[in-house]
């Protein structure tokens, strides 16, 4: 007797083992539709969402809608090469960022490819760029400070690592500016850096990445990069890429900062693809998924348990704002799934306050733990004392009649103000800060002239290096400032004051001079 079930079983079977092109691909169809970058398929079967495809004439494509008898898919590039009737393979595969200590001082398009013009990276190691984000047994609690060497964010708006913390504002604003000088700070601190670029001008970029190999901060920096000109779905996966790098170090117990640059060309470029793909559109044409887009990427960031290996990655998500509006629909987003945020205001830039951080609106929900005890200690009143400056600032404009205890108060808020103030590139050891912060707090800060706050400052550490550089050694940022130290600190900044305020008398009695 024959049994023709077990023979078309076993013919099925057989079917089913062959690959078809005996390198991996396994089906094909062909392209049906092709447009601004999207291609649909019919005939393709078999096909995972994120699935990687080939395109005859070897360009890839990534499989986003899975349809009743085609499957819509959006290409990397050959844009305007494909079209209609061509084979498209299916490759089993999902897409991979290609991983390494290789990598490092780097500049990699989002599939991990090269493009800084040296030698090919040689690296086999890759991982998935969509992984899922570590579970909460896993995770550890924050507890490491992410030194950015900014006075204001260190002190008031502290960043532990593994946390994640947007920052937000207007266009031309120093977002970057924040980030990169963050990336430079981390030089003596062994953590890696990762710096992401999605969608921003390629002059830009190339700024940026100038300022970093100048600083040599490349030494352990990778930059992933898609410019404007990148096809949507390129800018589309840069970040996941960047976290895929960031994972691989982290799972090896390794801390990293990793910075989004910014995601809101981000959320841009996956309106269009979605758009394009004829998703139905949502709130300002962004498609529903769009909360998905932001919360799957932002949650790898993660600080592992102990038992994990304790690494670490800490993101530095950037938004950009129109017209501070931050209640629009992508930054009330991020907001909500980050851990605080830095926000930064045209206005105050415009006046010169630099880094324009609002400190009102800017908070960190985790970092203050992970804050070095020093600092925490003498930075504890800040806040408060700029809220109440601020508002009688704005009282003052009235022009009312002041008492003298008002007056210090406005005057203290100023010179405040003006020491939080910091030039790029310019980072602050956490000696220097809590030197700084000590003095611009105690009652010596009303001997100091107005508007000259920020020259004292600079000379006060410059006299203390060369003077008394054991003074600075001696500081233990872990341990509470004891009252011996403060009054150190206090004791060597009059002695420059009274230093300083005799050579500017000097100086001005020999123009008197002069002029006589
Ligand atoms: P975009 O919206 O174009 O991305 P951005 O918000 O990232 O802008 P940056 O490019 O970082 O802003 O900075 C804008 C300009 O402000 C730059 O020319 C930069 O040099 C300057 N800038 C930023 N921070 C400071 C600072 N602390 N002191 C002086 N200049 C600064
Ligand atoms: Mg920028």
């Amino acid at each position: 007797m024959i049994d023709i079930n077990a023979i078309g079983k076993n013919i099925r079977q057989k079917i089913e083992n062959v690959s078809a092109f005996g390198d991996g691909r396994r089906a094909c169809g062909r392209i049906v539709y092709s447009g601004d970058g999207i291609i649909r398929i019919a005939g393709l079967e078999d096909v995972k969402y994120n699935e990687l495809l080939e395109v005859k004439g070897g360009y890839r494509a990534l499989a986003l809608n899975l349809e009743e008898g085609s499957v819509g898919a959006v290409l990397f590039s050959g844009e305007d090469k494909v079209r209609y009737g061509d084979v498209v393979y299916s490759t089993g595969e999902t897409v991979q960022m290609r991983v390494g200590e290789e990598l490092l001082g780097r500049i990699v398009d989002p599939l991990g490819e090269a493009i800084d013009g040296l030698a090919p990276l040689k690296t086999t190691q890759t991982r998935p760029v969509e992984y899922p984000a570590p579970a909460i047994m896993d995770r550890g609690k924050v507890n490491k400070p992410l030194q950015t060497g900014i006075l204001a964010i260190d002190s008031m708006i502290p960043i532990g690592r593994g946390q994640r913390e947007l920052i937000i504002g207007d266009r031309q604003t120093g977002k970057t500016a924040i980030a990169v000088d963050a990336i430079l700070n981390q030089k003596n601190e062994n953590v890696i850096c990762i710096y992401v670029s999605i969608g921003q001008k390629a002059s830009s970029l190339a700024k940026i990445i100038q300022t970093l190999r100048n600083a040599g901060a490349m030494d352990y920096t990778c930059v992933v990069c898609s410019t404007a000109d990148d096809a949507a779905p390129l800018q589309y996966i840069a970040p996941y890429s960047g976290c895929a790098l960031a994972e691989y170090f982290m799972y090896q117990g390794k801390d990293v900062l990793i910075v989004y640059d910014d995601l809101s060309k981000h959320a841009v470029a996956y309106r269009a693809m979605s758009l394009l793909l004829k998703r139905p559109a949502g709130r300002e044409a962004y498609p529903g998924d769009v909360f998905y887009l932001h919360s799957r990427l932002l949650e790898r960031a993660a600080k592992l348990s102990e038992e994990k290996g304790g690494g670490s990655i800490t993101a530095l998500p950037i938004v950009e704002t129109l017209a501070g509006d931050i209640s629009a629909y992508i930054p009330t987003n991020v907001i909500s799934i980050t851990d605080g945020q830095i926000y930064l205001e045209t206005e105050l830039f415009n006046s010169g306050v630099r880094p324009a951080v609002n400190v009102g609106l800017s908070v960190s929900r985790v970092g203050g733990s992970a804050q070095r005890a020093a600092i925490r200690q003498i930075s504890g009143q800040l806040r408060i004392n700029l809220a109440q400056y601020r508002e009688l600032a704005i009282f003052m404009q009235f022009g009312s009649d002041l008492d003298s205890e008002t007056q210090k108060t406005l005057s203290r808020g100023a010179k405040m103000t003006d020491t939080l103030k910091q030039k790029q590139y310019l980072n602050y050891s956490v000696k220097e800060m809590i030197i700084l912060l000590t003095v611009s707090q105690s009652d010596l800060v009303d001997k100091i002239p107005e508007k000259k706050m920020a020259a004292y400052n600079e000379g006060l550490l410059d006299y203390i290096r060369a003077n008394c550089s054991e003074l600075m050694e001696g500081l233990d940022p872990d341990r509470k400032l004891s009252d011996e130290d403060r009054n150190r600190i206090l004791a060597v900044a009059e002695e420059y004051l009274n230093c300083s305020v005799g050579e500017e008398q000097g100086s001005t009695s020999d123009k008197e001079y002069a002029e006589a």
